[in-house]
């Protein structure tokens, strides 16, 4: 297998192959591009099938992770780890420990953090080896309710922008999926005035969302045909493909999941039918907001990461403006105002 020649292949500076036979480690560091700083993103633990959908995973996260920090204004590349295998079993803190030492070979050109399957704790050990961590507990923390605030954020961009709305009273919001963001992001939709629709597989988030925010709840599969303004993605990735954006009544897709899309032609679909899309990327972009300011020198501060996060609403709003001037998908303008920050940095 050639990596040079797969699709996700995307000129990235460095590809990085870790095992330690003791521990059981395999990992796959890939740092994408440092033109605006060390590269930066978390680390996923993952069972994955074969060892080329590990690396297309971390090539794709990677470059994920450029796009999102340039947006997002921040001094950082973009870089992803992925450790293959099952969880369950493999975990051990000399695992732990011996990706620390893969990291801190890279010598600061990759910090690390949680992503899907790695906790707070687990990062503790990596710490033990090495400085390159962040999103540790005591320090930036929890990212959810960063992110929970730029997505809200979001959300009434959205609604300026295509409603020509200042206030989110009355306006109907479905939400798919109440976890540690989705949940922070409906208190302050309530709190706005906006009327909740939701759905999840968690039966007793549902009912808190009930009865402490007056939420309608609906079943999995009827959240997408609900006669709403926005329809906000805040679970799994890939909810908007070819079986559900024929059954969206949104006129708003902005939530805060990753990869929404499950292909790129569903972007210009949604622009076609005159829904407006906020880039997954962009909108979401709080929780790395916050942990970007563990990374630099400063004492972290949350204030100042709360201030931070409010650009999201004008980046956003740039975004719509060019997409309705171009008459060009949301997604494509995005990436390609990414581009250009990366560019300008080389
Ligand atoms: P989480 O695990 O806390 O919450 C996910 C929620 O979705 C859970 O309540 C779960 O029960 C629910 N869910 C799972 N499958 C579902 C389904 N089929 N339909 C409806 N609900 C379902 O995760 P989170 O941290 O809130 O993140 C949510 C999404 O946002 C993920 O895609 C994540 O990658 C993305 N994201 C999170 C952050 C962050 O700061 N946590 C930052 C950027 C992006």
């Amino acid at each position: 297998m050639s990596v040079f020649n797969l699709v996700d292949f995307d000129d990235h500076e460095q590809v990085v192959f870790c095992s330690d036979e003791e521990s059981g480690l395999k990992a796959i560091i890939a740092i994408h591009n440092t033109n605006l700083g060390p590269s930066a993103g978390g680390c996923r633990f993952w069972d994955y099938s074969n060892e080329e959908d590990a690396i297309t995973d971390a090539l794709r996260l990677s470059k994920g992770m450029t796009y999102k920090n340039a947006m997002a204004g921040l001094k950082l590349g973009g870089g992803k780890a992925v450790i293959i295998g099952n969880p369950k079993n493999l975990k051990s803190d000399a695992l732990f420990k011996a990706f620390g030492k893969a990291v801190n070979n890279l010598g600061g050109r990759y910090y690390t953090a949680e992503d899907v399957n790695i906790t707070t704790a687990d990062m503790a050990v990596v710490n033990q080896v090495t400085d390159f961590v962040s999103g540790l507990e005591g320090k930036s923390g929890n990212p959810g309710p960063f992110t929970a605030l730029g997505t809200f954020l979001g959300i009434k961009a959205a609604v300026k922008h295509r409603l020509n709305l200042d206030s989110l009273e009355g306006i109907s919001v479905a939400v798919q999926g109440l976890g540690s963001v989705g949940y922070s992001l409906c208190e302050k939709l309530h709190k706005a005035g906006a009327k909740l629709i939701v759905t999840d597989i968690n039966q007793d988030i549902l009912n808190k969302a009930k009865s402490e925010l007056g939420a309608k709840v609906v079943s999995l599969d009827d959240i997408y045909k609900q006669d709403v303004d926005v329809f906000s993605p805040c679970a799994l990735g890939a909810s908007i493909n070819d079986s559900t954006i024929n059954q969206l009544k949104a006129v708003v897709v902005a939530g805060c999941a990753n990869n929404q899309l499950a292909a790129n032609r569903h972007g210009k679909l949604l622009h076609e039918k005159g829904i407006l899309y906020a880039p997954d990327y962009v909108i979401n972009a709080g929780g790395i907001i916050n942990v970007a300011l563990e990374i630099y020198p400063e004492a972290y501060d949350p204030a100042q990461a709360m201030i931070l996060v409010h650009n999201i609403y004008q980046t956003l709003m740039s975004v719509f403006e060019n997409s309705a001037k171009e008459n060009r998908p949301t997604g494509e303008i995005a990436d390609e105002m990414a581009r250009q920050i990366i560019g300008k940095a080389t």
